[in-house]
């Protein structure tokens, strides 16, 4: 069957005798969820053995007592400035981590319970781990995580916020400041969840640890680097039974259409590569035909001519996350993408068509499925008259699932080779060594040392964590009293960006990163700039979420 009859087939065609007679009309939720075999969709998951807990906690949650406290829990923890920088000594080296015990400080004050009733272990000095232990040690313990630091707020900015930055401000809506968003409220949120809990009198079968990372948003390894070597040698590898951490949340719940939620089942790998050539100096009145900033120039260019391939293959996070964002969001995407979705399934040449389809549809969806590429740095060059001896660029790379850092590297050279050859330079591109000739000198290199490999993607098993997860996100949505949506569509997604979790890949396969709370109407004016401020409101969704999660782990087998 040729492109064009595949276009025309109508839908019915797939959906069977009975669909026919409805499909131009609104399609039946059941009747959708059996034409997306590529999209499971598992039901809501309220706890069970635990319904009358959950029923407790979830009238507490709703009284204004509670609420106001929440929010100022949140506000407090907001107004102590716990900033990480890139250039950050060890911790004991630095006095700039200092700020870290005041935060201790006042989590110890204001979360006695679970002070008193967890072990409470600090690596590092400033990094958290809590141990709940269950009754049942033969469970595997489930994995809480979050980030203590902030990213720093610019000087320069101050004047530009509503409220000042470490304010904590409650304004009868909104909680403002840095951190109040990313990632205090699910710090926050998960503290108070334990501290209900234990209030309640819930005594977990499951062990339940939470480990707080303190530079998240700088290299990772003071914090969540630390405390992945405590927790695989004190709990093991593969030794959770899940971990959550921050992540994307859900789309809005104030429309009465479907409410897509987007846990991150994998995160891209990544890689600064630092290109080099050094050429002889002299005096720019006699130069020769290329200068060291030319020889780069022809790098830059060749690299950008020579763009990685985008690929979507079945196994793969694009491949899932597209075909559920295809198959539900019937408003945004046309019936035709969504019937080539389904050929793609089986049909290797529709599955290539897709790809193409996809990115003719919303350019966007090509950066999910290559290794991008970035020239972000470049410097060369002291002075007019004199030739440049050294000049250099650094290129970022966000590595796609299907590819690997040594890819890259490959990628890479296999450009600047020709080049090398062409003008006699001689290259050492990542530690090996080509030699031909003697007019200049090219090093390809990881720029900062920070290379990371693409994370391994989490099994999506309906029946397992991930089932767990996505029903807990489904009843969480839809027992709220902010639920207006027709209904929750659970997408595994892929992360563009690195959160800690890039630490504990031995810890458990079944790692999500996922933060509950509405992407557009939760968030004030997004994350990381002038303006962090979250909705209140969420964050009793984020302790509703919590608390049913745990209360739903801890019933799992
Ligand atoms: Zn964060």
């Amino acid at each position: 069957m040729n492109e064009q009859d595949d276009e025309e087939r109508p839908i019915c065609v797939v959906l069977g005798e009975e669909m026919m007679l409805q499909a131009k009309d609104k399609v039946p939720r059941l009747d959708i969820m059996a034409t997306a075999p590529a999209c499971p969709q598992v039901a809501s998951l309220y706890p069970s053995l635990h319904a009358s807990l959950d029923a407790e906690l979830n009238a507490l949650y709703a009284s204004t007592l509670f609420k106001l406290e929440a929010y100022e829990r949140l506000g407090k923890a907001v107004e102590i400035p716990t900033e990480s920088y890139d250039d950050f000594d060890p911790v004991g080296q630095d006095p700039r981590w200092g700020v870290f015990a005041s935060f201790h400080t006042y989590i110890e004050e204001s979360f006695p319970l679970v002070h008193r009733s967890m072990q409470v272990t600090k690596i590092n000095t400033y990094a958290l781990v809590f141990h709940w232990q269950g009754s049942n040690p033969e469970l595997k313990p489930l994995l809480i995580a979050a980030h203590q630091d902030v990213v720093p707020v610019d000087p320069t900015t101050v004047e530009q916020w509503t409220h000042p930055p470490y304010s904590g401000h409650y304004d009868g809506t909104w909680i403002w400041g840095r951190g109040s968003a990313d990632d205090k409220a699910d710090l926050v949120a998960q503290l108070i969840t334990a501290e209900s809990l234990l209030k309640a009198g819930f005594t977990p079968r499951r062990t339940i640890v939470f480990a707080f990372g303190i530079d998240e948003e700088a290299a990772g390894t003071q914090g969540a680097g630390a405390l992945a070597v405590y927790l695989e040698e004190k709990y093991g590898t593969d030794a959770f039974t899940m971990l959550i951490d921050e992540g994307e949340g859900h789309g809005s719940n104030a429309v009465a259409e479907p409410i897509f939620a987007l846990p991150g089942i994998s995160e891209k790998g990544y890689l600064d590569v630092r290109m080099q050539v050094s050429a002889p100096g002299g005096h720019s009145s006699v130069p020769p035909d290329h200068t060291s900033i030319g020889l780069l120039s022809l790098l830059v260019v060749a690299l950008e001519q020579n763009a990685h391939p985008a690929v979507l293959r079945r196994e793969g996070t694009g491949f899932a996350n597209m075909q559920c964002r295809v198959q539900y969001d019937r408003k945004r995407y046309p019936e035709a993408l969504r019937e080539l979705a389904r050929r793609a399934l089986t049909d290797d040449a529709a599955l290539e068509e897709f790809k193409h389809a996809l990115i003719r549809f919303d350019k966007s969806f090509g950066v999910l499925l290559k290794t991008t590429q970035a020239v972000d740095l470049i410097n060369g060059g002291v002075k007019i008259n004199a030739l440049p001896e050294v000049a250099a660029a650094v290129v970022n790379h966000r590595i796609a699932e299907h590819s690997s850092v040594e890819d890259v590297q490959s990628h890479i050279t296999a450009l600047a080779l020709p080049i090398a050859k062409e003008f006699n330079l001689s290259v050492n591109a990542f530690g090996t060594k080509f030699e031909f000739g003697t007019e200049g000198h090219v090093v390809l290199e990881d720029a900062f040392y920070s290379a990371l490999e693409p994370s391994p993607v989490s099994p999506i098993d309906p029946s397992g964590p991930y089932g767990v997860l996505s029903g807990t996100i489904k009843s969480t949505l839809e027992s709220s009293a902010r639920y207006k949506a027709s209904e929750v569509i659970v997408i595994p997604s892929l992360g563009l960006g690195n959160t800690d979790t890039r630490f504990y890949w031995n810890l458990t396969r079944h790692i999500f990163r996922y933060s509950h709370r509405g992407d557009l109407d939760d968030l004030y004016n997004g994350l990381h700039t002038v303006d962090e401020a979250v909705r209140g409101e969420s964050i009793i969704e984020q302790i509703r979420f919590f608390t049913k999660l745990i209360l739903n782990v801890d019933e799992m087998l």
